[in-house]
C-alpha cells in the first residue's frame, strides 16, 4: 500500500501528504465493493490526524478524513483501526520514511 513514487508516507487516515508518526497496528482488512483493502501492521498519521487519535476523538478524525481522498472509506478504516492499534504513536522526521524493521 506505500508503493507511491513519493518516498514520504502519506498518512493513513485522510490520504494527506506529510505523515509524521505512526502506530503499530495488527493486521485488518476493509472490504470494499472493488477488494478487501489490507491495512498492513503500520498506519501513517499527518499532524492533524495524530492529534485526534490521541485524543481518541473519532468523528472529529472521521470528518476531517472525510474531507480527504481516502472519503467515506477512511471512516470504515478508523472504526476498524480503533480497534486493531497499539496506542501511542511513534514520531519521525517529517519529509523521512522510517525504515521498517520486522
Ligand atoms: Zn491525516
Amino acid at each position: 500500500m506505500h508503493n507511491n513514487p513519493s518516498p514520504v508516507p502519506a498518512c493513513d487516515f485522510c490520504g494527506r501528504q506529510g505523515a509524521i508518526a505512526f502506530y503499530d497496528t495488527t493486521e485488518f482488512f476493509v472490504p470494499t465493493k472493488a477488494y478487501d483493502w489490507a491495512s498492513g501492521n503500520r498506519f501513517y498519521a499527518c499532524p492533524t490526524c495524530r492529534t485526534l487519535v490521541d485524543a481518541l476523538d473519532r468523528n472529529g478524525l472521521a470528518t476531517y478524513a472525510e474531507l480527504g481522498p481516502h472519503g467515506i472509506h477512511g471512516i470504515q478504516v478508523i472504526t476498524a483501526f480503533r480497534d486493531h492499534h497499539t496506542p501511542g504513536a511513534t514520531t519521525f522526521t517529517p519529509g523521512t520514511h522510517p525504515e521498517h524493521h520486522r
